[in-house]
């Protein structure tokens, strides 16, 4: 007898018929001799209708309200799926993130988890029962509720699988397994057998959204083994592995995109020591994390441009932040642009193989695509160039890597 958390996502779980679907696609897992979990997300296109009406009170609403209001889409399809479950003759019960607990810091709207008690569900398996979790909530130290940020349902699948030290975990979604780059946009994208963590996390945390970077920093910490797969065809998918499980390393195996940033330029900053703490420091305070950044020398050995990347949403904080400080900073003006991308090469195989970066840039050259910035890590180079040129980047990039689908 195995142990395995599974969990759909939005699409899957999209309207009654697909959850019936799901409850026959979990039933043959418990029908196999299994004890089963099951993470749902909540029905496609709530998430958004949720934060859209807190959106309506502006983008300092209260965010554990936010957390409130968003929180309980999951609740309508964990009791859907049970109410599924029984009409199949499966017993199953519901159990909400509180209710559980899934206990999580108080970091409202992105919280982590902390550690989830099992002691329920456990009691549920020795009766034969299947447990229906919502992913997505949590319950914050003072007992309000909280949410993992959005994507959040296969961090609670991880996460509750490494809680019950499943066997598995295996996350269903409207893709057939991790792909070289997003399917959506590139036709030629090849469906990956394994994937290391490693990778996974950057594919992740550079906008392949098919699984939450947090719920691949899980997996890897606590070594739990995640599959993805389609929760419409049943086809093997991909699993993400140790490095020392791939025979065959490909230099480069994935590419990703994310469009979801925003630059920006602050023009003639004074070149003097402390002056990238000064900008840095009131903007992390603000919360905002900055994540690419380039400083130009400057000419006259006086001032120097600043450019740097945040969170698209933001931005309206971040360059309130940074006017306020206006006169301390000394800058002389303050550029920002929403209509950016940043494109990224993921593999591990570039540790040990020189030439991956011209590459990337010889091919974005030939298609006049201008870089704008460049930052690089172990595993990866990211290039930040203007939004409208997103797939034909992505696409070129994929062709000059070989990766594409024979
Ligand atoms: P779910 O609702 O099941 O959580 P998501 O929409 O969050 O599903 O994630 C699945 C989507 O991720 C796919 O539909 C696909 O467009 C996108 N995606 C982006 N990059 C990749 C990739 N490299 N491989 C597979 N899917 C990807
Ligand atoms: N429902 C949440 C969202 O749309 C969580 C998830 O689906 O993973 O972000
Ligand atoms: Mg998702």
């Amino acid at each position: 007898m195995a142990r395995i958390v599974q969990k759909f996502g939005g699409t899957s779980v999209a309207d009654v018929e697909r959850i019936r679907n799901v409850a026959r696609q979990v039933k043959a897992e418990v029908d196999r001799g299994n004890e089963v979990a099951v993470v749902v997300s909540a029905m496609a296109g709530t998430t958004n209708q949720l934060v859209d009406w807190c959106n309506q009170f502006g983008a300092l609403h209260d965010r554990r309200e936010y957390d409130v209001v968003v929180a309980t889409g999951e609740q309508v399809t964990i009791g859907l799926l049970a109410m599924a479950l029984q009409e199949l003759g499966q017993k199953a019960r519901s159990w909400t993130g509180w209710q559980l607990p899934v206990r999580t810091d108080n970091a409202f709207a992105k919280a982590r988890v902390k550690a989830i008690d099992t002691a329920g569900i456990e009691e549920g398996f020795k009766r034969g029962e299947v447990a229906v979790v919502p992913g997505f909530q949590g319950l914050a130290p003072d007992n309000r509720i909280t949410t993992l940020g959005r994507g959040g349902s296969d961090t609670s699948a991880v996460a509750l699988a490494a809680a019950l030290k499943a066997d598995r975990c295996d996350i269903y979604t409207d893709v057939d397994g991790v792909y070289t780059t997003d399917p959506r946009i590139v036709a030629k994208a090849r469906k990956l057998d394994k994937i290391t963590y490693e990778e996974m996390l950057e594919m992740a945390s550079l906008g392949a959204k098919v699984l939450q970077t947090r719920s691949v920093e899980l997996a890897m910490n606590h070594r739990v083994r995640v599959q993805v797969r389609s929760s419409f065809t049943d086809v093997p998918g991909t699993l993400v592995v140790d490095e020392d499980e791939i025979v065959e390393q490909a230099i480069v195996s994935g590419i990703a995109y994310a469009r979801d940033e925003a630059k920006v330029t602050l023009a003639q900053v004074p070149d003097k020591p402390g002056v990238a703490a000064a900008i840095f420091g009131p903007l992390a305070d603000a919360q905002v994390n900055v994540d690419m950044i380039v400083q130009n020398v400057s000419r006259d050995g006086k001032t120097t441009d600043m450019t740097f990347t945040v969170p698209a949403v933001d931005l309206e904080r971040a360059v309130a932040v940074l006017e306020k400080a206006r006169a301390s900073l000394g800058f002389s003006g303050l550029q920002a642009d929403k209509n950016v991308a940043k494109i990224s090469v993921i593999g591990v195989g570039m540790r040990s193989h020189a030439g991956v970066a011209q590459s990337m840039f010889r091919t974005l050259a030939e298609k006049g695509i201008n870089i704008e910035v460049i930052t690089t890590s172990e595993i990866k180079i990211s290039v930040l160039i203007a939004a409208e040129y997103t797939e034909l980047a992505v696409r070129a990039l994929h062709t000059a890597y070989g990766l594409d689908a024979a």
